[in-house]
């Protein structure tokens, strides 16, 4: 199976501009960055970027992944999650074209597994980093997505070859495992050759793990990574 290059990029600052934004559904706001210095930017699938932030009372960094790269013209995007608190969602909400900013990058150490059979995991965080890596797999991977989201109108389109499945909250809180793990557990799985990638809350990240080695799946066949930490700000 060939799996596209897994080689880490350097990272360092680049100077960017917001070109754009708009709604992606009606809790993420896709960012349109763009400039020169990202003519040639870098990166695997599923890595993302730092974005510098300024807030009233200082600096403040979150990371975003990257969507759309598009290295040639010096472009990507970011899709980020209204969820209402913090830093980082209300400079998404707010953010405008024109606006200049720093971004550090490409961060991230997920790479691709080469496995026929691959699992995603995730909340609504998760879905660009999804989206990026499903669809770098080669054509003959199956792949199926279980994603928690708010409401059915935060169902986004995937890649074609993912076979998703939508659990929704339906006014439920964020950052529980009460949907994802029972969806993961009932979820067949092939003995070998298999991989599973988790990103979600960090306790929900650290409890879906738990189940998977209770399943029999091996460490080496499982990537995991919380994204956010429920009740508390992210470092940074
Ligand atoms: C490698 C990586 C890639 C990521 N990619 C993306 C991405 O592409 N898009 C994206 O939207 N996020 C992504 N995230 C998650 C994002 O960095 C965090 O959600 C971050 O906490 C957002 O910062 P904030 O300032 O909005 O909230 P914070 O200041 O960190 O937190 C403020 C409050 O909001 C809550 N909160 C934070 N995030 C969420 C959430 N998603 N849902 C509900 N409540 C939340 C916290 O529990 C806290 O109570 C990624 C994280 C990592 C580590």
């Amino acid at each position: 199976m060939t799996i596209p290059n897994t080689i880490f990029p350097p990272a360092r600052v680049y100077a960017v501009e917001i070109t754009g934004a708009e709604l992606v559904t009606p809790r993420m706001r896709r960012i349109h960055l763009a400039g020169p210095d990202l003519v040639g930017f870098a990166a695997i699938p599923g890595q993302d970027v730092v974005v510098h932030l300024r807030t009233p009372t200082g600096p403040a960094h979150r990371r975003y992944t990257i969507r759309n790269l598009d290295a040639t013209s010096g472009s990507l995007d970011l899709d980020v999650v209204l969820h209402g608190h913090g830093p980082g969602a209300r400079w998404a909400e707010a953010a405008q074209p024109g606006e200049r900013l720093e971004i550090f990058g490409p961060r991230g150490k997920v790479p691709l597994a080469p496995a026929a059979r691959q699992v995603f995991v995730g909340d609504e965080s998760a879905i660009p980093a999804i989206a990026e890596m499903a669809a770098a797999l080669p054509p003959s991977t199956e792949i199926t997505a279980i994603i928690e989201i708010a409401d059915a109108a935060e169902r986004q389109p995937l890649p074609p070859a993912v076979d998703v499945r939508w659990l929704v909250r339906d006014g439920g809180e964020p950052g529980t495992a009460e949907l994802l793990a029972p969806a993961l557990d009932e979820l067949a799985l092939p003995d070998a050759d298999r991989h599973l990638y988790v990103f979600a809350e960090s306790r929900v990240v650290r409890a879906l793990r738990d189940l998977l080695l209770a399943k029999g799946v091996g460490p080496a066949e499982i990537s995991a990574k919380g994204y956010w930490n429920k009740g508390r700000a992210m470092r940074g």
